[in-house]
């Protein structure tokens, strides 16, 4: 049902891929042979194929994002440029692609999610040059390799970079750190020691009154791995020497292509509409800011070091609101059994503990029931280590499927987070951004476990509009802050004694404090990566429009020496270039569809059933659009993003 976890040999493994990738180009030729291909007897193999690749390659995956060592380095960029091959190899065979136009046409028997699969799979081939010359394939195909290769080296060179940075302090440097954090500070030699790891790097900057030291480490962040700057260039110029191959204007129509956003001009004003909407009231916030910072003694001009730690302390007097006393309320293991009664409340279903081999000890393993059988697995990786990539993340691992013989694959999922190890005498303690993180990703967990759908490339996060992917995750991440959601695990774990109703309400109306200041820096994020894809790539050239962003969108004045962008791996190392925009995309229809819920006072199970099978199940049988207005009746409303976050548009 769900296959063990297990790397194996490391050092093996790019000649097991090898004969894996020879062995399924063997059985292709096969099926490229058979007469008569139906979707049963060709697309379905095809996709057993893809399933038994993904199977290979995701433990190596893991490992080199959550054990990264030498070892997991090795293989895994020996392994990419074989992938890369492959699969530019099969996307521009234009066998494959008559052979799927040809079902299309001819074979009667296919339903609509088979027919959207095909259609799908159709223009996945014209997006990787299938319909091209020789030259120009080829050309394609050195690209994908070398982007591939680069995409890598960019990711590791700021993990080595984050990892590398260490300075000495003496313990009176770490004044105003809460004392919950300062474990994190302490090196191996028993000496304290400022590190970039993203708790201890965050817990500095909010905590720290040593301005000069903040500054210090604040320049260590923002410039990290310069060497990434000659890397982002390769990187924007081969995209789009892609996508002009392609016959379009630059790399941001190319990858607009598979998302719901209907073109590049439409997500770039979507964008500017939400900074619009923002800027009277991110300016009333940062006023609020400087006032608050004057009067408590700070002279002269707040600077981007200063802004956590200002924003923490204004947090703490506006809303007596005080984060570190709310950490023992959320003992790790406590809220994540409290995020399970959660979801089997809404949803009917249980997860089981389970034992299986995992890549390191503290992994937690759970499958999922419903009606006693059991239908996904999911594995839990909660806490921060050295050779753990920073921030959260969710992935596949297995895709349910039906394989050609009509027999069931089951889906199972992974989630990392970085929360603080667990000491001798503490156990890992969560702020509540934490928990709103967990949430987040099991929400990414349950669209793909809950699937229904039979096809591989469309079941679970597979065929989703990749503008879309995030609208399951945002939804769930809302129920964090629900009193009748907290009511289940917010309890203290030395007393017991649960987290009063005036705690919860502080919790709540501390949510939206900032609100238009950060969503005025995520949406600099996305109008950059939208930017730069369209034909930009020297690197003063990608300077210049972050600079030029920045007047409107950055209030405090970013320093000359940050070099954000060298560490932007979401968009440089990661999947997701011209399509930031995304997280705001899809948290209008998380925000539009988790009000429809609030509205019914959460445990609705009329509501949770019409989720399920609209949204959640359907994974991308449908297109996204189709999926949330079978939810809510009608289109999308950007409105609703705006309300949840408090962002009152007028000056
Ligand atoms: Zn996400």
């Amino acid at each position: 049902m769900f296959e063990p976890f297990c790397a194996g040999d490391l050092s093996k493994k790019p000649d097991e891929l090898k004969k894996l990738l020879a062995d399924n180009e063997a059985t292709i030729e096969r099926l490229l042979l058979s007469e008569n291909k139906t979707f049963q007897s060709f697309a379905r193999p095809i996709s057993e194929l893809d399933e038994k690749l993904a199977r290979f390659v995701t433990p190596i995956s893991i490992l080199q994002h959550a054990e990264n060592s030498e070892e997991t380095q090795t293989a895994y960029s020996a392994i990419l440029p074989l992938l890369s091959d492959y699969e530019t190899r099969l996307a521009q065979d234009t066998r494959l692609l008559a052979a799927y136009q040809k079902i299309l046409a001819e074979d009667r028997t296919i339903d609509n999610v088979q027919k959207k699969l095909l259609e799908d799979a159709i223009l996945q081939f014209e997006l990787e040059g299938a319909l091209l010359d020789e030259k120009s394939k080829t050309r394609i195909a050195e690209i994908n390799a070398r982007l591939a290769d680069i995409d890598n080296a960019f990711s590791q060179n700021l993990l080595e970079a984050t990892k590398a940075y260490e300075k000495e302090i003496d313990e009176s440097d770490l004044d105003g750190v809460e004392p919950s954090d300062r474990a994190s500070f302490k090196g191996e030699n028993g000496k304290w020691r400022l590190n970039l790891l993203p708790h201890s790097y965050a817990a500095f900057m909010r905590g720290a009154t040593n301005r000069a030291l903040r500054e210090e480490l604040y320049r260590a962040y923002v410039t990290r791995s310069p060497q990434n700057e000659a890397i982002l260039e390769e990187i924007l110029r081969l995209k789009d020497e892609k996508a002009r191959l392609l016959g379009m204007r630059h790399y941001a129509d190319y990858s607009l292509k598979t998302k719901m956003a209907p073109s590049a001009e439409a997500a770039i004003a979507f964008v500017e509409e939400l900074i619009e909407k923002s800027i009277p009231q991110a300016l009333r916030e940062l006023e609020e800011l400087k006032a608050f910072a004057k009067q408590n003694g700070f002279k002269g001009e707040l600077q981007s070091y200063d802004t956590a730690f200002w924003s923490k302390k204004l947090e703490k007097s506006k809303f007596d609101f005080d984060e570190e006393l709310y950490k023992p309320y959320f003992e790790a293991n406590g809220v994540l059994s409290g995020l399970f009664e959660f979801l089997t409340r809404l949803f009917n279903v249980s997860f089981v503990k389970t034992q299986t081999p995992t890549w390191n000890d503290s992994v937690l393993v759970y499958d999922l029931e419903e009606r006693g059988e059991t239908f996904g697995r999911l594995y839990i990786d909660l806490y921060e280590r050295k050779s753990k990539q920073g921030g959260a993340w969710m992935d596949a691992y297995q895709t349910r499927m039906r394989r050609a013989d009509n027999s069931l694959e089951l889906a199972s999922a992974y989630i990392c987070c970085n929360f603080a190890q667990p000491s001798e005498h503490t156990p890992s303690l969560l702020r509540h951004q934490d928990v709103v993180t967990l949430f987040h990703e099991a929400g990414h967990a349950i669209h793909h476990l809950f699937s229904r759908v039979d096809e591989r490339d469309l079941s679970g996060i597979g065929g989703v509009e990749w503008d879309t992917v995030e609208f399951p995750s945002q939804w769930l991440e809302n129920f964090a802050y629900e009193p009748k959601v907290l009511a289940l695990f917010a309890r203290n774990y030395q007393t017991g004694e649960k987290a009063s109703a005036a705690m919860i309400q502080k919790l709540i109306d501390a949510k939206n404090f900032q609100s238009a200041l950060s969503m005025l820096r995520q949406c600099e994020f996305a109008l950059f990566d939208l930017k730069v894809h369209q034909g930009a790539y020297g690197a003063a050239e990608v300077q210049g429009i972050l600079d030029e962003i920045r007047k409107t969108t950055s209030l405090i004045k970013t320093p000359k020496y940050n070099k954000f962008q060298n560490g932007f791996s979401h968009i440089f190392g990661g999947g997701y270039s011209a399509g930031y925009y995304s997280y705001k995309w899809a948290e209008v229809l998380s925000a539009d569809a988790y009000l429809a819920f609030a509205q019914k006072g959460v445990f609705d199970r009329v509501l949770a059933e019409r989720f399920v099978g609209s949204v959640l199940s359907a994974g991308g049988s449908r297109k996204a659009m189709d999926n949330f207005t079978a939810f809510m009746g009608r289109g999308p409303n950007a409105d609703a993003l705006l309300n949840l976050s408090g962002i009152k548009g007028e000056r």
